[in-house]
């Protein structure tokens, strides 16, 4: 490595932010460099705009110490194939040839609104490097260059986490600004209950009066056309007035089946961001970093074998660290590498076998010891409440199924029922890590 550009690096490295640094910083690749400057190689334009408004005075400043002389830095964007190390897949390269304009840098939160959801806690890795600054970008200038930013990748990849943060992030900085934040599934039905009670003048005014709007998961409206038409319109009332969009979905929208074209052209008007599995480096990283806010005690070995299981996606990464931990705490013993690797055996991650609601009733039932057709009912005893919110969530959880079809599979109870049992049940697993061992037991069982 060039050596002032090495020791330009040390210094960078003391000053920024270790996420800013290794986001923006070390992927450079020095071209070449001689007296009054250098020539830095930069995945896309993307990554140039935002380091000239982010970097530069720091970059000047890192280079004339290192090198005792004024360095003036020029970048030139490289085919990812010719830069060493470089992380960019050249589809996302495409997606960002799209942004002209750099956004403002993030400003600092002064008085952080807690979230569990926020870019501080999300780690940024090759895998969803894109995807994060995307969303800073969306964030620090709200209908700007980043309308829509549309993200998308595989379950349990962060794009729920990623929707949140632009939330949280825009909530702490435009404390005016109207944010609205639901799955599309949400979406839809409200907008069902809209036309039923026939208030859909209500239901418009509400979506196309908020500053930003993030609708998660939007593959579920496939197929669903009077919900596609009302995205639609409210798509373009939104996106005239430069308000911010942001989308997530479990595909890219050109893939997802029975979406209607004309969403389809527009959600490809605006940023594309993939989110791809974490590689073991980054896999370990949230590992460390989960188990500092779970409060586990894990040597490196134990992170690099949880991060070694094939295919598992950050969320069962999760389940997995609380279940190393419960392990432990049972056995009043420390995590050690033996105990990773008992746990690790017994956990399946891919079955085939699809899990049922009728399935989950079942198993609850048996475990609370109650019956079947009582779990089923509306009785309101405390005995008979807890097994059927755990159901419900766990049928949330191993199956597809929707609210309104989870509500069906518990004798006729309506989507809002189900939709309160799940809040209910993942709060309640936050405070109560009983109930979160008794559910992550029913998954093992369900699963196996
Ligand atoms: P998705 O919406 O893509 O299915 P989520 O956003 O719900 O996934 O993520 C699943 C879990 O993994 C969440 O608890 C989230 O906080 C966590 N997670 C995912 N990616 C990261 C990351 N890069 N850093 C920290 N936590 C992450
Ligand atoms: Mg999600």
């Amino acid at each position: 490595m060039n050596p002032i550009w090495r020791d330009a690096l040390a210094i960078l490295k003391e000053r920024l932010d270790a996420k800013d640094f290794s986001l923006w910083i070390e992927p450079l690749q020095v071209l070449s460099a001689g007296e009054g400057h250098i020539q830095l190689a930069v995945p896309n334009k993307f990554y140039e705009n935002w380091i000239r408004e982010n970097h530069l005075p720091g970059l000047r400043d890192s280079l004339r110490q290192a090198s005792g002389f004024d360095m003036e830095p020029s970048f030139v964007i490289q085919d990812v194939a010719r830069v060493p190390g470089s992380d960019m897949f050249p589809e996302r390269a495409v997606a960002a040839k799209r942004v002209e304009a750099p956004s403002a840098p993030l400003a600092p939160l002064s008085s952080p609104e807690p979230s569990a959801f926020s870019f501080e806690n999300f780690i940024v890795g090759p895998s969803n490097r894109f995807a994060f600054a995307a969303a800073q970008g969306a964030s620090s200038n709200p209908g700007g260059t980043y309308n829509p930013l549309f993200i998308y990748g595989g379950v349990g990849l962060g794009k729920t986490h990623l929707l949140r943060a632009v939330a949280h992030y825009c909530r702490n900085h435009f404390p005016h600004f109207n944010i609205l934040y639901m799955t599309a599934e949400e979406f839809t039905n409200e907008l069902i209950s809209h036309i039923r009670q026939q208030r859909m003048e209500d239901f418009r005014a509400k979506y196309r009066q908020c500053d930003v709007l993030l609708i998660d998961d939007i593959q579920f409206i496939a197929g669903k056309e009077r919900t596609q038409e009302e995205v639609f319109h409210t798509f373009n009332a939104l996106y005239v007035l430069k308000k911010q969009i942001v989308i997530a979905s479990d595909q890219i929208p050109r893939e997802i089946p029975d979406l209607d074209d004309r969403l389809k052209s527009r959600f490809d008007w605006g940023l594309l961001a993939d989110i791809q599995p974490p590689e073991t480096e980054t896999k370990v990283a949230i590992i460390e970093h989960k188990a500092e806010e779970l409060k586990l005690k894990l040597s490196g070995e134990v992170a690099f074998l949880i991060a070694s299981v094939p295919g598992a996606s950050v969320r069962q990464i999760e389940g997995l660290m609380i279940r190393l931990g419960m392990h432990a705490s049972l056995d009043g013993m420390p995590i050690t590498p033996e105990l990773a690797r008992k746990v690790l055996k017994q956990v399946q991650w891919i079955t085939d076998r699809p899990v049922t609601a009728e399935d989950v009733i079942k198993r609850v039932s048996a475990y609370f010891n109650v019956r079947i057709q009582d779990v089923k009912s509306s009785q309101r005893k405390k005995t008979l409440t807890t097994p059927r919110h755990v159901a419900m969530y766990l049928t949330r959880q191993l199956t597809s199924l929707s609210y309104p079809e989870i509500g069906q599979a518990f004798g006729g109870k309506d989507h809002a029922t189900v939709m309160h049992a799940e809040r209910k049940i993942r709060r309640e697993m936050e405070a109560d890590s009983a109930l979160a061992a008794t559910i992550d037991q029913l998954v093992d069982m369900l699963r196996n």
